[in-house]
């Protein structure tokens, strides 16, 4: 590995560009002169054998005699999966643990080891049950396959997902953000070692962490797991015991969960102090995610959550129709979902909405007609979707509508034309997400498994806008500015050239705001930032009680810039350093003043205060605020 690295390294240095066909020609003629029993160097051992050496040998890496602009041109090539931080953040997901929850919705899975919603094979999901469902653990194992893949992980936005968040009780709520942040801020502590090596504070306290869940009687293996749990899985399986009663029979009676139940809690001064260490901590949150149902949505839970240090909501919404939600047992109105959205848009949360096609009930026509009324009505309009078609997983209700014929997954080449349809309706100020969970392929009796759906989507939408283009045909006048919603537009891992962008603005209205999306835009119309503005409306204050802010303060809701992510503490040649953040700011200051408001606030996270403060914001309870 050694001399692939020096190769490698020497052939940098001497001006070559080096593609990842390059790389891989590499490893080859390397990997031949190998024994035929030996094992084979692939790409992904070589990056943590690079900053494995860097630490640990460091006469060696010092004789590959590596300048600064070199590592990074080494670090770029040998990166794995660059586009996990190319949007500006590096993510962790964590997954809580297996717990009741208060919906019951027919196609939801039942898996009996993990959260409502959340199959064992999700990667996530993998990596939670690995990690006894404890934060800190999750969150420290991530963080160093994170740093091992070349990433850097100085910015991180933290995903919680399971279940309904507020059907957990709030100790552990508290406690599960706490330990969150501790292991980010633990994570840059050193710690004394017995054998000299260098560790964190993190990998001392994960080490201990482990230690106990076993004591207290818990395992990770896999095969255990399966073995104390095939039972009761089997009378879900087969609908003679509920989720939630399985989950009753398997956890609340058990001592080991017991035990460590017991100590899940945390106080809000644990966590206030722990997300104050975070603001100057090497690895700071710039983002908190938190999943739950619109039908638990209210001014208190809002707070709560804002207290915690959340700055977007996921939601599912699935459908706007009241006759699909009834079918599919998830029972809301479109006033349910309207109110959710528009009070979680009010606190200045970011809205990150599940939509699913092809639930039971809907009709290829009946799920484009929801869909377009989802992204355009100014009643709902969210800033992100996870658009998804439904698929059947063993244990759901919904089996015993597949089989007795009423529900049918659409074959690919209808469902490619509904996402299709879909993604030409999505508004520039939208992002979409994802189209496909992260289910395996086995865990799905029927529906679509191509993982690479969305290229199939993205593909024909594009040869849908070019046929109509060349036609100019009236009818499809709307799609020929071509795909606009945001992640297909995002700049990822490209530079750009700062004095060809353009800031554009999108006004558009909702029940209770005015909205303006803010976007920097290259003449090919790719994104490399972009900022959410609300202007509360007065009819807000009349049919909310207990908003957190008055009618005349404005809220920025999200400021986000594009670039590979670079460090925080270091200059860099990425969007991200070029003061197109501020120039968001500043024109977001100037369309409040100019309607009227007196002060702006933004929901900042724990990570971005000190930013904010130097935008001339000054610290409140639940955000930053600037006098305008
Ligand atoms: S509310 Fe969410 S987690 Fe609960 S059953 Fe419905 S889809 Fe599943």
């Amino acid at each position: 590995m050694e001399t692939i690295i020096a190769e490698i390294v020497e052939r940098l240095r001497s001006g070559e560009e080096l593609s990842a066909k390059d790389l891989l020609r590499i490893l080859n003629d390397h990997n031949r002169e190998l024994q035929s029993n030996a094992r084979h160097y692939s790409k992904k051992k070589l990056l943590p054998f690079y900053l494995r050496t860097k630490e640990r040998a460091p006469e060696i890496w010092a004789a590959w005699n590596i300048t600064p602009e070199l590592e990074q041109q080494l670090i770029a090539l040998l990166q794995v999966k660059p586009r996990r931080s190319a949007s500006g953040v590096a993510t962790i997901t964590v997954i809580t643990k297996p717990w009741k929850c208060s919906g019951a919705c027919i196609y939801c899975p039942n898996d009996v080891r993990m959260p409502k919603s959340y199959l064992a094979d999700e990667p996530a999901c993998q990596r939670a049950e690995r990690n006894y469902f404890d934060p800190y653990l999750q969150v420290t194992s991530r963080l160093r396959a994170l740093n091992q893949m070349g990433h850097v992980t100085d910015k991180i936005e933290l995903i919680v997902l399971g279940g309904t968040w507020s059907d957990y009780p709030r100790e552990y709520q508290v406690w599960f953000i706490t330990e969150l942040f501790r292991a980010l801020n633990d994570a840059d502590s050193g710690a004394p070692s017995a054998d000299g090596q260098p560790q964190s504070l993190a990998d001392v306290n994960a080490r201990e962490r482990r230690h106990w869940y076993k004591k207290c009687g818990l395992t990770y293996d896999r095969d255990g797991l399966i073995a104390a749990t095939e039972d009761v899985q089997r009378r879900v399986d087969d609908g003679e015991l509920t989720y939630n009663d399985a989950i009753a029979e398997l956890y609340e009676g058990n001592d080991a969960w017991c035990t460590i139940t017991a100590a899940q809690r945390a106080t809000m001064e644990d966590l206030e102090r722990e997300q104050a260490a975070n603001e100057q901590a090497k690895h700071r949150v710039v983002g908190l995610v938190v999943e739950t149902r619109p039908t638990t949505i209210n001014t208190e839970g809002l707070t709560h959550l804002r207290r915690l240090g959340a700055t977007k909501l996921q939601m599912g919404i699935q459908s706007l129709d009241p006759r699909i939600h009834e079918l599919n047992k998830r029972p809301s109105t479109r006033e349910d979902l309207a109110r959710a959205l528009d009070l979680t848009r009010l606190f200045g949360f970011k809205t990150h909405t599940h939509f699913m096609v092809n639930l039971l009930g809907a009709t290829p026509d009946t799920d484009r007609e929801d869909f377009r009324a989802f992204v355009s009505e100014t009643a709902f309009q969210p800033d992100e979707i996870k658009l998804y078609p439904c698929a059947l997983v063993k244990g759901t209700e919904l089996c015993a509508h597949y089989e007795d014929g009423t529900w049918q997954p659409y074959d690919e080449e209808t469902l490619v034309n509904v996402l299709v349809d879909d993604v030409l309706a999505t508004p520039g100020f939208t992002r979409i997400s994802r189209m496909i969970r992260d289910f395996s392929a086995h865990d799905i009796m029927a529906g679509n498994k191509k993982v690479n759906l969305r290229q199939l989507v993205e593909a024909r939408a594009e040869e849908r806008v070019q046929d109509a283009s060349s036609k100019a045909c009236e009818i499809e006048e709307s799609i020929t500015g071509g795909i606009q919603e945001i992640r297909h537009r995002e700049i990822s891992t490209q530079d750009v050239e700062v004095g060809e962008l353009r800031l554009e603005t999108i006004p558009y209205e909702t029940i209770s705001t005015h909205e303006f999306f803010l976007q920097w835009v290259t003449p090919e119309n790719k994104i490399a930032g972009f900022l959410r503005l609300s202007l509360p409306k007065p009819e807000a204050f009349e049919a909310y009680d207990n908003l957190p802010v008055s009618a005349d303060e404005a809220m920025i809701r999200e400021v986000h810039v594009y670039g590979r992510v670079s460090s925080l503490h270091q200059s860099g040649s990425s969007a991200q350093h070029r003061g197109l953040g501020k120039s968001l700011i500043e024109r977001a200051c100037e369309i409040a003043r100019s309607h009227g408001y007196k002060k702006l606030n933004v929901i900042s996270s724990v990570g971005t205060r000190a930013y904010y403060r130097a935008q001339g914001f000054t610290d409140g309870a639940l955000y930053q605020q600037r006098t305008l």
